[in-house]
């Protein structure tokens, strides 16, 4: 259970790029980040595209004025100059900035967190990877919602075959913002989302599948997918070839099949996420709109639903609890978690840890591979008609 005491020696100086006034993503970073005061000080950010109203933003968040940059490029030149500098940066900044703003971000000397889908090319990824392990840094992707501690739950009962041998995958994430082409003329982050050249090649597989999919293979660490299928349509004609719309189906190397619908056009939907794995002998199912519990479905047997800080779970779902049984935990409580790990993941990494760093699980940069991978995968059995194709 955690309670807010240092995990870590002391807590990092940590600066933002982008994530300003008008930004969707900023306020879940931050309240992931500095949740825990030992963890993260916000001392410095590049807050906007928009030079003043980043620094004003800046101000009214508490940060030092003179630390509040214009732009991301000053900020590392200024703080580079402090013995106080900030050391880790978090970019949330529209997909198309974040393969620049990370090479630049390490070649400044920072620890990266760095927003999903991490960039567009398989090749940029491990470009920034063997620069990373260079610079001995770290590059942390912001799955801001598989800090939830059941997912830990679900992944420990299926390690110790809890549900039997898995059989089938079935994930979910839809919504019906994107459901007119309204949606782009109000809103400055779903217009780039629709423009190949900010968004990259996908719009709903990178922006919602890919952190249901890292979700996935966090509960299924050993389940590999072999091949898949991928259907994407843009049911607003205007946002082609950007899909909002997807299906796919996956071939999994233990033999195991699997479902996947994303959408951003789910007319009246607002739950949000549901992954749902069925083994031989049990099933559970997890939604994030309601992380606080996990069904498990044991065949021939009542219904149970599993309740979070119960002590029934494994230790490893009560590890990340924070309040306890009977008090609802949430997305915040999720991106708290996951900013804690990048804190001791970081520190690991400054004390050259590596033991530490082969078995911590956290969004890694890993992780954000295989995102990139994933969306490589489906666009290229989409655009080659809906064909099968091998993950690669
Ligand atoms: P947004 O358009 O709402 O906000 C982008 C912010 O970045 C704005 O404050 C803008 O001024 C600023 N900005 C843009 N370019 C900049 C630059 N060069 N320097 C400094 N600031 C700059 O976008 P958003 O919806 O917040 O998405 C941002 C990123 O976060 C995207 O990659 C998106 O996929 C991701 N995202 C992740 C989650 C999640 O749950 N992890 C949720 C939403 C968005």
């Amino acid at each position: 259970m955690l309670n807010g005491e240092k995990s870590i020696s002391r807590p990092l100086r940590w600066a933002m790029i982008g994530g300003g006034r008008t930004g969707q993503v900023g306020y879940k970073h931050r309240t992931g980040a500095l949740r825990d005061n030992t963890a993260f000080r916000l001392v410095a950010g590049a807050f906007d595209i928009d030079p003043e109203r980043g620094r004003d933003f800046g101000v009214n968040l508490g940060v030092d004025p003179s630390r509040c940059y214009p732009d991301y490029q000053t900020m590392f030149e200024e703080e580079a100059k402090r013995p106080d500098g900030a050391e880790v940066v978090s970019i949330a900044t529209p997909n198309g900035t974040h393969y620049e703003i990370t090479k630049a971000s390490l070649n400044a000397g920072m620890h990266v967190i760095c927003e999903k889908p991490l960039f567009f090319e398989i090749a940029q990824v491990e470009e920034i990877k063997r620069l990373a392990e260079q610079k001995n840094k770290i590059v942390g992707v912001t799955y801001g919602f598989s800090g939830h501690p059941m997912l830990f739950q679900a992944r420990k009962m299926i390690e110790n075959g809890e549900l039997g041998e898995i059989r089938i995958v079935s994930l979910r994430y839809t919504h019906g913002f994107s459901a007119t082409e309204d949606a782009e003329k109000y809103s400055e982050a779903q217009k780039w989302r629709v423009d190949p050249k900010i968004a990259g090649p996908s719009f709903v597989i990178g922006d919602l599948s890919t952190h249901t999919y890292y979700m996935s293979q966090l509960m299924l660490p050993d389940l590999k997918i072999k091949q898949l299928l991928c259907d994407r349509q843009s049911f607003i004609k205007s946002r082609a070839p950007l899909e909002d719309n997807v299906h796919m189906l996956m071939h999994y190397d233990n033999g195991a099949v699997g479902t996947a619908w994303f959408s951003a056009v789910d007319a009246g939907y607002m739950e949000s996420q549901t992954i749902r794995i069925v083994g031989s002998k049990a099933s559970i199912e997890f939604s994030d709109f309601q992380p606080n519990r996990l069904l498990y479905q044991i065949q021939g047997q009542p219904y149970q639903i599993l309740y979070h800080g119960m002590p029934y779970l494994k230790k490893e779902g009560l590890a990340d609890d924070r309040f306890g049984a009977l008090h609802t935990e949430g997305l915040g409580e999720s991106w708290a978690n996951i900013y804690l790990k990048f804190a001791r993941a970081i520190e690991a990494a400054d004390r050259n840890d590596i033991n530490f760093l082969r078995t911590f699980v956290y969004p890694d940069i890993n992780a954000g591979l295989e995102g990139v991978k994933w969306i490589q995968n489906c666009v290229r059995s989409a655009d080659s008609g809906s064909v099968w194709v091998d993950f690669q």
